[in-house]
């Protein structure tokens, strides 16, 4: 939702093409924006060194995205790495166990996020936070669905005594909506800066450039990735 003049947002960006997106949406809706990563020891940790890139690239594209971009954050999250077992942390093969959920899963990751990103938003007195989750399009991940993050909010403006608002402006888009979303956001500058820059895949390769950017072109967020913009561009 559209936010008053003078609000501000903190903005959960990893770095992928989803939290990008997020954060030019943020940059056209509130008068200030700061951004928030995490280190958890993904394999694909080259996302990390695209953040400071794609901010840079996003503020090159519009005088008031230069101005209402503010402090980046960056949190090392490690030990969640130390403690979860999945194809995410550790060099193992990307299967399905027994409950359908895919071994990329890392449990309690979202939940960690957004935890610490209300922390941050506590200390900076900031109201909304905005994550790139997705129930639409999802790799069936549980803590991306509406009702995970409703209830998250609920607990932390308990557990906080506040009155965040998780925003989620993905949250009922596919992934061809969200290429679209760029475009209606920053254009083809935008779309551009999101193919060359932004990362998704799980391998953390970026070796061949694909038409909708660099990655593996097999894992499930290069072919979500790859099936998005290919349904988009039929569609324009
Ligand atoms: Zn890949």
């Amino acid at each position: 939702m559209p936010a008053e003049i003078g609000e501000v947002a903190l903005v959960l960006f990893s770095g992928g093409q989803d939290s990008t997106t997020c954060l030019a949406w943020a940059l056209t809706n509130y008068a200030r924006v700061e951004t928030i990563g995490f280190d958890y020891g993904q394999r694909h940790g080259v996302e990390l060194t695209q953040r400071p890139i794609i901010r840079e690239k996003l503020a090159g594209l519009d005088t008031d995205w230069r101005e209402s971009l503010g402090e980046d954050h960056v949190i090392d999250l490690r030990v969640l790495g130390e403690i979860s077992d999945t194809a995410m942390t550790r060099d193992v093969e990307i299967t399905t166990n027994e409950k359908g959920l895919p071994s990329t899963f890392v449990p309690g990751r979202n939940i960690m996020f957004l935890t610490f990103a209300a922390a941050v938003a506590y200390r900076r007195d900031i109201k909304h936070i905005v994550g790139g989750m997705c129930e639409t399009d999802f790799s069936g991940y549980p803590d991306c669905r509406d009702d995970t993050i409703k209830a998250l909010q609920v607990a932390l403006n308990l557990g906080m005594e506040s009155r965040f608002v998780l925003e989620t402006p993905l949250m009922w888009r596919d992934k061809a909506a969200t290429w679209a979303l760029a475009d209606e956001l920053g254009g083809h500058a935008l779309v551009n800066i999101i193919i060359e820059h932004t990362h998704t895949c799980y391998l953390g390769e970026r070796g061949e450039r694909h038409e909708w950017g660099y990655g593996c072109g097999l894992c499930p967020a290069c072919e979500l990735r790859a099936r998005g913009w290919r349904e988009w561009r039929s569609a324009a």
